[in-house]
């Protein structure tokens, strides 16, 4: 079976909108300082792109976290194979993600790190697929909502491929 990949959004739109949100993040926290809270391995791409676009100083840290459980239990579950290196206690902080799709893992670390009680939380997604939606997750910063599609580049794989690529593109199987 061979594939290929369609480009669904090109690499000028997405830098272009990363530059808005750039803008809105150093708008709403304009005057403080606000902490970026990047999920391993998709969120890298678009976090460093976001980072440098902001006007206001930003720090960053990383989680790592695998989901299990859609299958087998019923709630679903998030095992954190890496934490924070620091506290947040007192701290604005900014998820920051790939996607959200079924929803699950970020509504599982949203809930995670409201317990370490933040000055506030919020969380910021390049791409959203409501149509896949399992639980209640309405991200505050959306790049682009996008249709139940599998999609691969800025940080997005295809068993483990193409997260390099600049563009957000549709894998299509043959
Ligand atoms: P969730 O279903 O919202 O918990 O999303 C879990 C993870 O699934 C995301 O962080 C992505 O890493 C991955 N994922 C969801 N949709 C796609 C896709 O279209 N392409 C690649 N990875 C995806």
């Amino acid at each position: 079976m061979s594939m290929s990949i369609e480009v669904l959004i090109p690499e000028q739109d997405v830098r272009d909108r990363i530059q808005e949100m750039a803008d809105a993040l150093s708008e709403k926290y304009a005057g403080g300082e606000v902490l970026l809270v990047g999920i391993l391995n998709g969120s890298v791409f678009f976090l460093t792109e976001l980072a440098q676009k902001m006007s206001i100083p930003v720090e960053i840290d990383f989680m790592a976290a695998s989901s299990y459980g859609s299958g087998m239990e019923s709630s679903g579950r998030v095992l954190i194979t890496k934490d924070l290196e620091r506290s947040i206690k007192g701290v604005h902080v900014v998820i920051v993600e790939d996607i959200v799709d079924t929803g699950q893992t970020l509504h599982l670390l949203t809930e995670m790190l409201l317990e370490r009680h933040p000055a506030s939380l919020e969380v910021c997604v390049l791409l959203d697929k409501p149509e896949r939606r399992k639980v209640c997750m309405d991200a505050d910063f959306i790049g682009f909502e996008i249709p139940d599609a599998f999609v691969v580049g800025w940080g997005l794989d295809y068993d483990q491929k193409y997260r390099d690529l600049p563009y957000i593109g549709v894998v299509r199987e043959q």
